[in-house]
């Protein structure tokens, strides 16, 4: 990846740009608009929302004022998992495009998997909200479709189906490399997406992160971010401030040499949200 413009090809062809800009933590009000906006001016053409974040109807008014074609624009956004289930997942998704007001979405996913914590059924409940995704899919609503922290088991009853899933979002960052999963969704031609590239920003003061970033005189921010792409992974970094979504950017003039890139994908656990997707009681 040369410059932020450039993209990953998914396996049905369908193109997605390589950096997405993350929209967690962003409600619907003036100042997501804005920052939405100073996104795209910044060059952003992927933007990562979800149902969950209650921000979908700022995010579409940013997009209609930017005055942007719709079709130079990826937007993804994803069913949360009080709206699994065929019926429900159709619903769910109506909403979020009528929040959008967009006709139709690049990439929508299943957020979490039912996990096998909480429903002792939780293959089915994931199955029925995939069907609905498939049609929607072929109705032409959807460009691309896919999940969002889903394991090896999880993915394995879905890649059974009529259309198996083209991405995966996963929490990738240094110290959680999810070698597993990456190698799984490689082989099976599933893109992984890296949300919380930073930890969430508890990688930023990292000594030894920061030493290899001070080597090629960029910020952690950066290197991580970099870290993902070269790892073949897509990075959703999320800022509301203007200089640190371009500083985000601004990960394209570099290249992690191979012995820095073995030492961080070294790197032990550690600034990880702790959410597995098996556990989590929602
Ligand atoms: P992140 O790793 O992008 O870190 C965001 C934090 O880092 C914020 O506090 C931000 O202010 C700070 N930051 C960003 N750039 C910086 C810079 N250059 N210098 C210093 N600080 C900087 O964490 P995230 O927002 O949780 O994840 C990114 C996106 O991934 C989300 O916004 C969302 O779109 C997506 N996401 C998806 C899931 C999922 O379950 N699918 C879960 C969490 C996040």
């Amino acid at each position: 990846m040369r410059k932020l413009t450039d993209s990953f090809r998914l396996s049905n062809e369908y193109e997605i740009p390589c950096l997405g800009y993350g929209t967690w933590d962003m409600f619907n009000g003036d100042s997501t608009v804005s920052a939405i906006k100073n996104a795209l001016h910044v060059g952003y053409r992927h933007i990562d929302t979800a149902a969950f974040y209650k921000n979908e109807k700022s995010i579409g008014k940013a997009i209609r004022e930017s005055g942007i074609d719709r079709s130079a624009l990826f937007v993804t956004s994803k069913v949360w998992t009080n709206d699994r289930g065929y019926e429900n997942t159709k619903r769910a998704f109506a909403k979020s495009l009528d929040e959008l007001k967009l006709e139709y979405l690049d990439l929508y996913l299943i957020h979490w998997p039912a996990s096998a914590a909480k429903y002792a059924d939780w293959e089915k409940i994931n199955l029925d909200t995939w069907k609905a995704i498939i049609e929607l899919y072929k109705e032409g609503n959807i460009k691309a479709i896919g999940v969002s922290n889903f394991l090896v088991h999880h993915l394995e009853a879905l890649m059974r189906t009529e259309v198996p899933p083209m991405v995966n979002q996963l929490e990738i960052h240094p110290g959680h490399m999810q070698k597993d999963i990456l190698g799984f969704c490689g082989k099976n031609e599933i893109l992984v997406e890296a949300w919380g590239p930073l930890g969430q920003g508890k990688m930023l003061s990292d000594p030894k992160l920061a030493a290899i970033a001070a080597k090629y005189q960029k910020s952690v921010a950066q290197l991580c971010i970099r870290w993902c792409l070269q790892n073949g992974t897509l990075p959703l970094p999320k800022s509301s401030s203007p200089t640190r979504m371009e500083e985000n950017t601004l990960v394209f003039d570099f290249s992690i040499s191979e012995g820095d890139m073995e030492e961080i994908n070294a790197m032990p656990y550690f600034g990880g949200s702790g959410q597995h997707p098996d556990e989590v009681d929602f």
